[in-house]
């Protein structure tokens, strides 16, 4: 029996009413188990409605109380961690213990959040002229959206969510189509801590209800994450509607070995880094630029070695390594790229193409890929392929590995192994991605700085979660005071100065 599933608006599990359908697939077997309802105007206008309705008695909430109604939720969160890790694999396609990661770096970022009442404390300054201060307020944008990816439906859904409530704006999440479970099982939750009806929503869709809430002028800020042709758009359109916006696209992550580096040390974390999740993370490793060629033979032998041992598998099977990848459709893509990099004369090590898992022979499965002596100008190397295929790029010095990755289109994310302080104290300050990690292949950073790429991985001047997250979610009100006790000036009629 097929589910179906619709929204969550006004506090309430709701059906579609639009009459179109989406197919919610298990990974693993291939089957469709679940209908996804997809919205149309009826739908978004009602959850903008209920949203704006609700907002200003939560925005008047003071914000530590807001700031214990996320608490609890955290608390709901962990109690029903098992049931949401296990819904979250099935949609998905990724392992347990992965699933269990997805959810626990969204809670960080709900306990940061929870630190509203700091986080939104303004400024003063006392007798800035003769007898006035000045102080400044943060106060919430009203009606905020995120449109979420469908590799992390926990986390990103909580990243971009948990910082504009407590900021005390409500929100309408717009998740991605393939995995809508558990942002429809988080917004119970927040219900059942405390989030009053209204000010947490659910809009499942496709472009119709982005297209809805891009265009509404009373969604005052689009939070996205996804593929970077989307988030250009999203950016472009959201901006041509007069709203904030901060899109954050693909990426196409690098790691630099150099010839000091422990090489057993990098050759496991470019494993973990590149394959993890079946290369389906913004964050993954998907080329290995070893520095000189006795570090780049010694590296990838110690790959392939490794590339062979890996077990790819069921998500709930506890020896899986990773599992599926999320769609038909991406299955096929990845094997797309595995051809282009056979036909523009890439080594192929190891070919993920034509693999089965005993038991589940129509699951969306692709194992993992190694490609030796790939190049700037192939495809494999260009694109995000966004699958378990690493490339490897040989770089003749530390100059020409920098270099790869500060001119590659994408910034997203970047590492560097090594033992040697002072190369990795330039590599970090010299190269033009946006996230860093020294001998830490996937940096992606804690709850309270930001996350961010740059270049077409990111569009908008503000980073998710972290101070720069309260910025994105509020905007600043000046307030100028001076009482009637204070000096008498009588009418001035020149430009007021502050000295
Ligand atoms: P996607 O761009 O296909 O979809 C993202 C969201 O946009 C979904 O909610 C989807 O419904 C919506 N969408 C899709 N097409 C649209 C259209 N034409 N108009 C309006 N809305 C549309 O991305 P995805 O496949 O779900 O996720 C994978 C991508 O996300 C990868 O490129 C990955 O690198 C990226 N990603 C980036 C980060 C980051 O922080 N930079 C984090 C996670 C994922």
């Amino acid at each position: 029996m097929v589910r179906e599933l619709g929204h969550y608006i006004d506090g309430h599990r709701v059906e579609g009413t639009s009459g179109r359908w989406g197919e919610v697939y298990d990974p693993c077997t291939g089957e469709v188990q679940a209908r996804l309802a997809l919205a149309a105007g009826e739908e978004v206008q009602r959850a903008i409605a209920g949203a704006e309705k609700a907002q200003p008695e939560w925005a008047a909430m003071n914000p530590q109380r807001r700031g214990r109604i996320l608490l609890r939720f955290v608390e709901l969160v962990n109690r029903n961690m098992d049931e949401l890790a296990e819904l979250l694999a099935s949609e998905h396609g990724k392992t347990l213990p992965d699933a269990r990661g997805d959810i626990q770096r969204g809670i960080e970022v709900v306990e940061f959040a929870a630190g509203a009442p700091h986080l939104l404390k303004g400024e003063f300054s006392d007798d800035a002229g003769a007898g006035i201060d000045v102080h400044s307020l943060r106060q919430p944008l009203g009606v905020v959206a995120g449109i979420t990816p469908f590799n992390f439906p926990a986390m990103i859904p909580l990243w971009k969510s948990a910082p504009a409530l407590a900021a005390g704006n409500a929100f309408i999440l717009k998740p991605s189509e393939r995995d809508p479970s558990v942002p429809l099982r988080l917004a119970e939750l927040y219900s059942e801590a405390g989030v009053p009806d209204g000010v947490f929503n659910v809009v499942n869709g496709d472009k119709e209800a982005v297209d809805l809430l891009l265009e509404d002028p009373r969604v005052k800020a689009i939070g996205f994450v996804g593929s970077t042709p989307i988030a250009q758009y999203i950016y472009a359109t959201a901006a041509a509607h007069g709203k904030r916006a901060q899109c954050f696209g693909g990426a196409k992550n690098h790691m630099v070995i150099l010839p000091d580096a422990d090489l057993e040390m990098a050759a496991d974390a470019l494993i973990g880094a590149g394959y993890g999740s079946a290369g389906e993370r913004c964050m993954a490793v998907s080329v290995a630029v070893p520095v000189g060629r006795e570090t780049a033979d010694a590296l990838v032998a110690k790959l392939e070695e490794r590339v062979k041992a890996l077990r790819v598998g069921h998500s709930l099977d506890k020896e899986s390594d990773f599992g599926p990848v999320v769609a038909a459709s991406a299955k096929e893509r990845i094997e797309g790229y595995i051809q282009s990099g056979v036909d523009q004369g890439a080594t192929l090590l190891a070919d993920g193409r034509g693999l089965t898992v005993e038991g589940y022979e129509n699951g969306f499965w692709v194992g993992p890929t190694l490609f030796d002596n790939v190049t700037k100008d192939m495809s494999i190397y260009r694109d995000e392929i966004f699958g378990p295929v690493l490339s490897v790029v040989r770089a003749g010095d530390y100059e020409e590995a920098l270099r790869l990755c500060s001119e590659h289109e994408f910034g997203n994310g970047v590492a560097i192994f090594t033992r040697d302080g002072d190369a990795a104290r330039d590599f970090a300050s010299r190269v033009q991605v946006g996230m860093v990690g020294i001998n830490v292949p996937i940096p992606v950073p804690i709850a309270y700085y930001t996350f961010g790429g740059w270049k077409a991985s990111g569009f908008g001047d503000l980073n998710q979660h972290g101070a720069d997250a309260f910025r994105f979610y509020t905007k600043t009100k000046t307030v100028t005071t001076r009482w009637p006790s204070g000096i008498r000036q009588g009418a001035s009629f020149i430009m007021p100065e502050g000295s």
